[in-house]
């Protein structure tokens, strides 16, 4: 017997199967046509049953796709299953980079952009925003190429597999940078809320890490762009003090998993993840959730959350806030604006979490609080719809049912909260 198909935190175990492994697009595409339910799997990092299928599960590890930079186009494409920290070492040596990196560089590619996974940074849009270009198999096993100036593109990158299987993607790329994380201890709140614009956009990227409990934040990492120079002109953060040696974001935890700290400057790809490839970040015991607010209301929903201590601190491993700027794509968390990230890293107790979801997306609600996809929520807050947060839903569910009628590609998640009827 066989162990049971999980999440990679463990936290849903798959209905779905067989799990197929295809090592080219056409055999992709002789799957979807099989199939009457199908779907996509990525690194499987989500934490619910977003990719999970009644039917057939394709893994797309063993892809065998090509990586082909195009230096006048200035964009890469690549292989739906690779994973970012490998693309990101084959760009670095050829002399290209990623605009930004989520928290760790284990993540698939065409699972991440489907979900609209970001790093931080004021003006970092997230990973899903850097898509240029995608090959889908579609319902029937067609394949379809859509490209940037495709008007489908718009509300394809950020489908949530719902479209069919994402089998190359196409990104921006930029020329190689070097970057310098350091981070410093206990910044005190009243300093971070003071000027809170000021200090996320002090670097290239900044994140905040918190328990929510006390006075100050616990940890803020830094992460400049050499070639901005602002590492060592960026002001002090008064009241916090330098990190004397590297730190994992959890406290006690250990940080030989962590990207190099203590300012010292290496490749974009060694620095913007808070979690090196080499290292498994932890075993996965782990939950996670984020929600996305409008930049104008940062401050109040900090403040919200901050009221929430007594329930979330007990939950919680760390809280991280981050900073993510705003795109076009329909069903990005970042749609029309930038955004701050509240998200929170909890402690493996489901029933408890689960508790707790509502009372802070009603904390969030008057905030326009969007919930990451692939992180647990509950729904789109009290007295809120999902057309309340996002402009061009009914689009996005036009776009799905067109796009694939006998429903191929629906499953749980996307019933549940109405993309599918
Ligand atoms: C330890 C950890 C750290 C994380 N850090 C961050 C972070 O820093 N920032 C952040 O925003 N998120 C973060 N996440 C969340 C994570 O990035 C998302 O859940 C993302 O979807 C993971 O990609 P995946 O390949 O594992 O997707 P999966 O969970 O495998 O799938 C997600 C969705 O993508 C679809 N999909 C996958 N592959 C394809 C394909 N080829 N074609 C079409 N659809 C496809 C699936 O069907 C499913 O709907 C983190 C998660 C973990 C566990």
């Amino acid at each position: 017997m066989t162990d049971a198909l999980t999440t990679w935190a463990g936290s849903h175990t798959f209905r779905g199967g067989p799990v197929v492994h295809p090592e080219t697009v056409d055999e992709v595409a002789a799957v979807v046509a099989a199939a009457r339910h199908v779907r996509a799997l990525g690194s499987r990092h989500s934490f619910h049953d977003l990719a999970d299928s009644p039917g057939t599960l394709v893994a797309l590890d063993r892809l065998d796709v090509p990586t082909v930079i195009d230096p006048d186009a200035r964009t890469v494409t690549v292989g739906a299953g690779v994973r970012y920290g490998e693309l990101a070492r084959d760009l670095h040596a050829a002399g290209w980079a990623l605009h930004t990196m989520a928290s760790l560089p284990h993540i698939a590619v065409a699972g991440t952009v489907a979900t609209a996974t970001h790093g931080s940074g004021d003006t970092a849009a997230n990973l899903s925003a850097a898509v240029r270009g995608l090959e889908l198999v579609g319902a029937g096993g067609d394949v379809r190429t859509l490209g940037a100036d495709d008007p489908e593109l718009a509300g394809s990158v950020v489908a949530l597999g719902g479209l069919g299987v994402v089998t190359r993607v196409t990104l921006a790329v930029q020329p190689t940078y070097d970057v310098a994380q350091e981070v410093w201890l206990d910044l005190p709140w009243t300093t971070a809320l003071d000027d809170f614009d000021a200090l996320m956009s002090s670097a290239y990227s900044v994140s905040l890490f918190t328990d929510w409990r006390g006075d100050t934040v616990g940890q803020v990492w830094r992460k400049h762009r050499v070639d901005a120079g602002t590492l060592g002109s960026a002001p002090d953060l008064a009241g916090a003090r330098r990190a004397d040696g590297p730190v994992h974001p959890v406290p006690g935890q250990d940080p030989v998993a962590c990207t190099e700290q203590g300012a010292v400057a290496g490749p974009w790809h060694e620095r913007l993840p808070h979690f090196r490839l080499e290292f498994t970040p932890s075993a996965g015991a782990e939950l996670q959730s984020e929600w996305l607010i409008p930049r104008a209301h940062a401050v109040a929903a900090i403040e919200a959350l901050r009221g929430l201590r007594d329930l979330v601190a007990p939950l919680l491993l760390v809280s991280e806030v981050r900073s993510v700027a705003g795109d076009d794509l329909w069903l990005s968390t970042a749609h029309g604006g930038d955004r701050v990230a509240l998200h929170f890293t909890w402690l493996p107790l489901r029933e408890q979490v689960d508790a707790a979801l509502p009372v802070i997306e009603e904390a969030l609600a008057p905030f326009d609080a969007r919930p990451h996809w692939g992180k647990l929520f509950s729904g789109p807050g009290p007295d809120r719809t999902w057309q309340d947060l996002y402009p061009r839903w009914d689009d996005a569910v036009a776009l799905l049912a067109r796009r694939d009628p006998a429903g191929v590609f629906a499953n749980d998640f996307l019933l549940r909260h109405g993309l599918r009827a």
